[in-house]
């Protein structure tokens, strides 16, 4: 599923390229996907995108928003040109909604964003501006790194808490935006063991650990995040934060400090990986 720094490049990518345009169509073609009326946003124009957690609110000029959740395989892709392009050249079998879009500034061309979604667990909701933060997804976000996290609250997170820190790290209701794979790296960097007890954790493993969780986020955002599964941008490119990972993934391979052999075991019927020796049982 794609993470912070994921759906942060998306965020990245509307905000600089859809920002301004106003939607002219939207046609719906896996309903149980979109909720609201389609037709409160047609005409309107797109006046910023904002991301909260995994999820994005595209703001409009008549005081509504659309609320979308890419969840597992969801992807947004633009299409514009200076030589208008058909409707459907990034549609295939998994698009599922496609705004078109009408730039104010170019009389000459059409642009089209697609929703394409292979399992279809995504989802997209016209709801007023006002209200968009009432929605569940976004009233049950916990406080999110690089943003409203700071030590003082991921210390009372930690320690109101006895699940291993791991699972702590992924549960958006207590902290927003990492899922399984920064979960993996921040750990790695600030050599915690993934099974440790979150409320075991001392001051200075959670200021380590939280100044991990900012630098894999980061580092993520500025190389456009991490293309698993079918994560790509706005235009089908893939990031290049998989050519870094330390340990997710790497099982079997050497640690890039130590040599030892990276591991791999189960938490929450998650992949967990880990060095057994610089992330020791016992601190
Ligand atoms: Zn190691």
């Amino acid at each position: 599923m794609p993470e912070l720094p994921e759906v942060e490049t998306i965020r990245r990518g509307l905000e600089k390229y859809v920002v301004g345009q106003q939607i002219a169509d939207i046609n719906i073609l896996s309903s149980k996907q979109f909720f609201g009326d389609p037709k409160i946003v047609i005409g309107a124009e797109i006046i910023g995108v904002r991301r909260f957690g995994k999820g994005l609110i595209i703001d409009l000029s008549n005081d509504f928003s659309i609320a979308i959740h890419v969840k597992m395989t969801g992807n947004l892709f633009y299409d514009a040109g200076p030589v208008r392009r058909s409707p459907d050249a990034h549609a295939n079998k998994h698009t599922r909604v496609i705004f078109k879009l009408k730039s104010k500034n170019s009389k000459s061309w059409d642009s089209y964003l697609y929703y394409n979604d292979i399992r279809k667990f995504g989802w997209i909701r016209v709801v007023e501006t006002k209200k968009v933060m009432d929605l569940p997804f976004f009233k049950s976000l916990g406080p999110e790194p690089l943003r409203d996290l700071d030590l003082p609250l991921f210390r009372d997170i930690l320690s109101s808490t006895t699940a291993p820190i791991k699972s702590v790290l992924m549960d958006q209701h207590k902290i927003s935006g990492i899922g399984n794979i920064y979960a993996n790296e921040a750990l790695f960097l600030a050599k915690i063991y993934p099974l440790r007890l979150a409320s075991s954790l001392h001051q200075g493993e959670a200021r380590r650990l939280l100044g991990a969780i900012e630098e894999v986020l980061r580092k993520s955002i500025t190389i456009g995040g991490a293309s698993m599964a079918n994560y790509v941008n706005l235009f089908g490119k893939k990031g290049a934060y998989q050519e870094n990972f330390l340990v997710y993934k790497r099982e079997g391979e050497k640690c890039s400090f130590c040599k030892n052999l990276i591991e791999k075991i189960k938490i929450g019927g998650r992949g967990t990986f880990y060095c057994p020796k610089c992330q020791r049982e016992v601190s």
